[in-house]
């Protein structure tokens, strides 16, 4: 495996490999891996000649400071976890690097932008955009693999990849989470052990909503999965029940081909989302 610093080397590395016919996939992430995102190395090693992964924690995307100063940095643990799993090329530029002068672009991303994510952080898809855009400018992959967990971020970036007109396949890859229900996720090791302990019950109650919707309306089922998680000891700051393209909110089960329930919790100090396919 080869650890890359510079923009201009992975363009070159990127382009001599492609030079002999191989296929390249890219999985974007902001380190401190764990089995989420190996599942997406995975995947993309089985599908790729060439599997690059960048880690950078990009600050354009983070609205809010202390999680950018706090987010945990775990370089050296990375690197092996993406050795042991098959990466080729993982790319661990710093911020000047990524960003030699301020990032002004604006991206026009829609309703699926807005809702959601989009409302609850200012900001935060514009940064996404900004960043994912630069990585596929850079690697220019056939294929790029996100995690559902960021549900939503999956459909804003089919959009902004819509609207740039980039050639790659999108490809979602499913929730890993842990022996209890709960999402992986690299903002999990900020959770107190009593905060850890309550946390479960996200994903217990929008598991246990999937059988209770087949009986109920929606907003009837909105409304157990937010009681359930408060009754937990936990702050839902969201949960909608949404078209799982548009990301729009839908009023009935027959709305939309498939619909998902997103979520965003606060436990203790620490945000947290999940979401459930209900179809
Ligand atoms: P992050 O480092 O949090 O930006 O995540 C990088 C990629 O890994 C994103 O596409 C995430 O959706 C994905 N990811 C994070 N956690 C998980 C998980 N528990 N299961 C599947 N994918 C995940």
């Amino acid at each position: 495996m080869r650890t890359i610093n510079s923009v201009s080397e992975l363009k070159d590395t990127v382009k001599m490999l492609k030079s002999q016919g191989k296929s390249v996939g890219l999985v974007p992430t902001m380190g401190a891996l764990h089995e989420g995102h190996i599942s997406l190395v995975t995947r993309c090693r089985k599908e790729n000649d060439v599997v690059v992964v960048s880690v950078f924690v990009n600050p354009t995307q983070f609205n809010n400071k202390e999680d950018l100063r706090t987010y945990p940095r775990t370089e050296e643990a990375d690197k092996r976890l993406l050795e042991a799993a098959g990466c080729d090329v993982v790319f661990m530029p710093t911020v000047e690097e990524v960003y030699p002068e301020p990032d002004n672009r604006v991206f026009n991303l829609g309703p699926v932008a807005e809702v959601m994510e989009g409302a609850m952080r200012p900001g935060h898809f514009n940064g996404v955009a900004q960043i994912v855009s630069k990585l596929f400018m850079y690697v220019e992959p056939d294929r790029a693999y996100f995690g559902e967990k960021d549900f939503q971020q999956i459909a804003v970036i089919r959009e902004m990849v819509r609207q740039e007109g980039f050639r790659l396949e999108i490809v979602p890859c499913p929730i890993v989470r842990e022996a209890d229900g709960l999402a992986k996720s690299s903002r999990n090791v900020r959770l107190t052990p009593e905060n850890r302990a309550k946390a479960p019950a996200i994903a217990k109650a929008l598991m246990e909503s999937v059988e209770y919707a087949k009986t109920h309306t929606v907003a009837e089922t909105h409304d157990k999965v937010v009681e359930q998680i408060t009754a937990a000891g936990m702050e839902v700051e969201y949960y909608q029940i949404v078209d799982s393209l548009t990301m729009q909110a839908v009023e009935n089960w027959d709305d939309a081909p498939h619909i998902n329930g997103c979520v965003t919790v606060y436990c203790g100090d620490v945000r947290l989302i999940d979401n459930i396919a209900y179809k």
